[in-house]
């Protein structure tokens, strides 16, 4: 196994399971495995209290599950005709199945400058961990790219008192995913927050002499100690495409169902593969943790030779930005829009617990259908609770065809503390019906 992510782990457990007696090695150029990156953000931000909440398994445990892995170790290259990986500093090492999980990377910002001390990419959790000393010093930071990660950890700094910058080309905070209604009340708040928002802003430079001072944009000098490179992830394929394996549109690696690669006896997964989208059938790539975890196991199990298919995604997502919780499933209006997808639109703001509980949310929600079937084809929300729940229901919705007549007429618990009597999916269907 190259790779001791989420996928990485998922599949080296899978395998074991598939095949108790197997010998199975895990590679990984961290010093770590069993960790949350997820959290991170949230150490930064103070919300949890310290890097220690985030390991999720000691390496005792693995030793006692028969998993060999080899951490600060870094596979060179894979020969896949003579089923052998090299290994850094312990030559070659045969193996008679192999599963690729290599990850994801960030996209290089391509400018200049960017050597220069004082760029933070959060990943490594060790880095993180003196990342976050580095942090009680300083004073202004630019985030670069309202990425999901971007979105993290602007609201992460702002959180922790540091002057807070959000760079990016686009038109509005996670632009590529959430349409520009759902990212508003985000930014809205950020702003509360004194976060400074520079958006159809270019990247030009990052500017300093050996540690990084400012960053020259298309609007300007923004002084700041500290840049956190939230760019898109792009799929970490060197090695792999490097001994032959075939990748797909999207860079990632192409898999079958089974997550075989094009290679006999070779499996990847994770970030570093493309999977069909359930709707559409669009090949899309670096998702999440909780995929590259679905993945691993897949691989896994198959290449223990045990038998289990991975599906297409419907991709719910989620997640907290500024005082707000966004999230959805599959297409959004900005996406489907975008891709020339036809489709009809119900909208409405509801309440997430009864109006006369204390507590109470507002909560909006999109559906998005075909035109004449009214089949679900996505979703997105903004509110401040329920958003988790909403958008695992939804994705499951798109995924088993759904209609706008089953949402408008769906039961929903109505239980003051937890639910309103009228349930803002099936408020939002309604209005689809009314208008259509
Ligand atoms: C800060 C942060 C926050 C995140 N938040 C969320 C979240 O809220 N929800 C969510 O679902 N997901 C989250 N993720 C998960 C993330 O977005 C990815 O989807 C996930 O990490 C992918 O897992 P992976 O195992 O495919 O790849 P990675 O996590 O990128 O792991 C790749 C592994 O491959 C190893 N590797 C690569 N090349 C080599 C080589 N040549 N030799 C040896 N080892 C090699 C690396 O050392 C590493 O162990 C977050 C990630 C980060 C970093």
């Amino acid at each position: 196994m190259v790779g001791g992510g989420a996928a990485g782990i998922g599949a080296a457990g899978a395998y074991k399971g598939a095949q108790p007696d197997g010998e199975v090695i895990v590679f990984t150029e961290f010093e770590d495995a069993a960790y949350s990156p997820c959290g991170i953000p949230y150490v930064h931000g103070k919300e949890i209290p310290s890097f220690e909440a985030l390991f999720l398994a000691t390496k005792e445990a693995y030793v006692e599950q028969g998993i060999d892995i080899r951490y600060e170790t870094r596979v060179d290259a894979l020969d896949l005709k003579a089923g052998t990986v090299a290994v850094e500093g312990h030559g070659d090492i045969g193996y008679d199945r192999l599963i690729v999980g290599t990850g994801f990377d960030y996209a290089d910002p391509g400018v200049p400058g960017s050597d220069l001390e004082g760029l933070y990419y959060v990943k490594n959790i060790r880095r993180a961990m003196e990342w976050d000393k580095v942090l009680d010093e300083v004073k202004a930071a630019v985030v670069v790219e309202a990425t999901p990660l971007g979105l993290e950890m602007v609201t992460a700094l702002a959180h922790r008192g540091i002057e807070t910058h959000v760079i990016d080309h686009r038109p509005w905070a996670l632009s590529d995913m959430a349409d520009p209604d759902i990212a508003q009340p985000v930014e809205d708040s950020w702003a509360e927050m004194g976060v400074k928002m520079h958006y159809g802003v270019t990247l030009e430079a990052f500017l300093g002499d050996g540690k990084v001072r400012a960053v020259q944009t298309s609007a300007g000098e923004l002084p700041v100690d500290l840049a956190v490179v939230c760019t898109e992830k792009v799929p970490n394929t060197a090695l792999g495409t490097t001994a032959g394996l075939a990748t797909g549109p999207t860079g990632g690696f192409l898999v079958d169902n089974r997550m075989r690669t094009s290679i006999e006896g070779v499996f990847a997964c994770g970030d570093c593969v493309e999977v069909p989208l359930g709707v559409g059938d669009l090949p899309v790539q670096g998702l999440s943790g909780s995929h590259a975890y679905a993945q691993g196991k897949v691989a896994g199990i198959n290449a223990g030779g045990g038998r289990r298919e991975y599906q297409p995604v419907y991709v719910p997502w989620g997640m907290v930005a500024g005082l707000w919780m966004i999230g959805g499933a599959a297409y959004g209006e900005t996406t489907a829009k975008a891709l020339g997808i036809p489709h009809v639109m119900g909208v409405a703001q509801g309440i997430s617990r009864a109006r006369y509980f204390p507590g109470v949310k507002m909560l909006k929600v999109k559906l998005l259908a075909e035109p004449r079937s009214l089949r679900l084809i996505g979703a997105q929300m903004v509110g401040q609770e329920g958003i988790k729940e909403r958008a695992d229901f939804l994705a499951m919705a798109v995924k088993t065809g759904i209609t706008i007549e089953d949402l408008a007429y769906m039961e929903n618990v109505y239980s003051p503390p937890i639910g309103a009597l009228n349930e803002p999916i099936a408020l939002a269907a309604q209005n689809l019906l009314a208008n259509s």
